[in-house]
């Protein structure tokens, strides 16, 4: 009773970059350029990628050990400080934590306006490269966490509020099935942030692109080869673009700044149109992955069988396997069909793009994903096409850069 619903707005920037392992002062000088590029739009919330400035392909504890800092300490947490401050921003960026007994952690700090500590979280569901420097996963699992923002919120009469933002962390493999394996349908990490009424996503990630060499790629070499010649035909070194910058910024009173490198075309390679894994037209968002991030995030997505299915009461005997750690499946509850109608969530993602060891490609395409809550008895398709999804806007795939949006969603009170 008596919930107010008010309209946050905010302001939020998110920085895409291809670091290397073993050259962080020019991560760090293109990190800032970066940040300068935006800073006079005064940004509340400034997001790096995992691992945003030490790079991401460690093979073994001993090459990442000299790179794992306390959350308090080392260059990500200095150069979070150093923006939090200036910018009078929420700062989130990835970084490889060294825990207490020799535990090692896939982080990501979040540093309040002031240049305070506001949360540490260690990634969950970990990817092969994580294994291999034996990461630990984190011991508290998913979480949630308040985020107070200091006059970010609005109600009908105007008035304005300080509120304590329902927020959330995902480190990249956080958003996929548990060591691939988990049934595809159990959406773990969003299921988990339904249930728990998580109001902003905040997801740094080091998401490989199609183009990869991974365990399951057939043939290792011919993929390696693939990636040199993507590479040389893009006339790109072999670890992808650095310093040619996309910058897309659109703001509520109408600034709009729009930078392309190659003038957003490159004729060289094949469009992605048909071949789905080429590594092509880098300032475009790769839409495959957008269509699987958006997926991973189906009990957020309207999606009119969900109505049937709860008539026939399937949701009951699904639920019961879970003995008691869930009480939503694909976003139904025994109470509603769908949880999260009438809702709003907003999804932020951050990934890094380039490529490391000649084998990882990455998918950057880092941009915001807002959930409005609606056309729950209509939608039929479950990708980024759904109405209930709305794309307000993302970076391409290939170009270090920033993208910058004015996002307003509705909370309750
Ligand atoms: N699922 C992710 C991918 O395939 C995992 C990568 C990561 O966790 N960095 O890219």
């Amino acid at each position: 009773m008596g919930l107010k619903r008010l309209t946050v707005n905010l302001r939020i920037a998110v920085v895409q970059l291809n670091p290397q392992i073993g050259h962080l002062e020019e991560t760090v000088v293109r990190a800032h350029s970066l940040v300068r590029r935006v800073e006079r739009y005064q940004p509340d919330i400034v997001v790096f990628p995992e691992f945003a400035l030490s790079g991401y392909s460690f093979h073994s504890r001993a090459e990442i050990s000299a790179h794992l800092c306390r959350p308090q300490e080392g260059p990500a947490w200095e150069f979070c400080q150093q923006i939090s401050r200036k910018l009078s921003c929420v700062t989130v960026m990835g970084y490889p934590e060294r825990g207490d007994n020799q535990q090692a952690y896939n982080s990501a700090l979040v540093v309040d306006e002031e240049g305070k500590l506001a949360f540490n979280y260690r990634k969950s569901f970990l990817y092969d490269t994580d294994e291999e420097w034996q990461c630990a996963e984190n011991p508290a699992g998913f979480q949630a966490f308040e985020l107070p923002l200091k006059g970010k919120a609005r109600d009908h009469d105007g008035h304005v509020h300080d509120v304590k933002l329902r927020s959330a962390i995902g480190i990249c493999m956080d958003l996929s099935p548990y060591k691939f394996k988990a049934p595809f349908q159990e959406c773990e990490f969003s299921t988990y942030q339904l249930e728990h009424g998580t109001e902003l996503l905040i997801v740094p990630m080091a998401w490989l692109h199609a183009s990869s060499v991974t365990r399951d790629t057939a043939d290792p070499a011919t993929g390696k080869a693939e990636i040199a010649r993507t590479m040389d035909q893009l006339g790109l070194p072999l670890h992808g673009s650095q310093n040619q910058f996309q910058v897309n910024i659109k703001l509520r009173d109408g600034t709009c700044e729009e930078e392309c490198p190659g003038n957003g075309t490159l004729t060289s390679a094949p469009s992605d149109a048909g071949v789905a894994s080429s590594y092509s037209d880098l300032s475009r968002p790769d839409q495959q992955n957008l269509d699987y991030w958006t997926i991973r995030f189906m009990p957020f997505l309207a999606c009119k069988w969900r109505e049937n299915w709860f008539v026939e009461k399937a949701l009951k005997p699904i639920l019961a396997k879970f003995k008691g750690s869930r009480f939503t499946y694909l976003g139904s509850s025994l109470k509603a069909p769908w949880l999260f109608e009438n809702k709003n969530a907003l999804l932020v993602l951050c990934n890094r793009c380039g490529a490391e060891d000649g084998a990882t490609v990455y998918a950057g395409s880092s941009g915001f994903l807002k959930f409005n809550g609606q056309y729950g008895n209509e939608e039929e398709i479950l990708n980024s096409s759904n109405r209930s999804v709305e794309l307000l806007g993302n970076l391409g795939k290939g170009y270090e850069g920033v993208i910058v949006r004015d996002v307003s969603f509705e909370i309750e009170r």
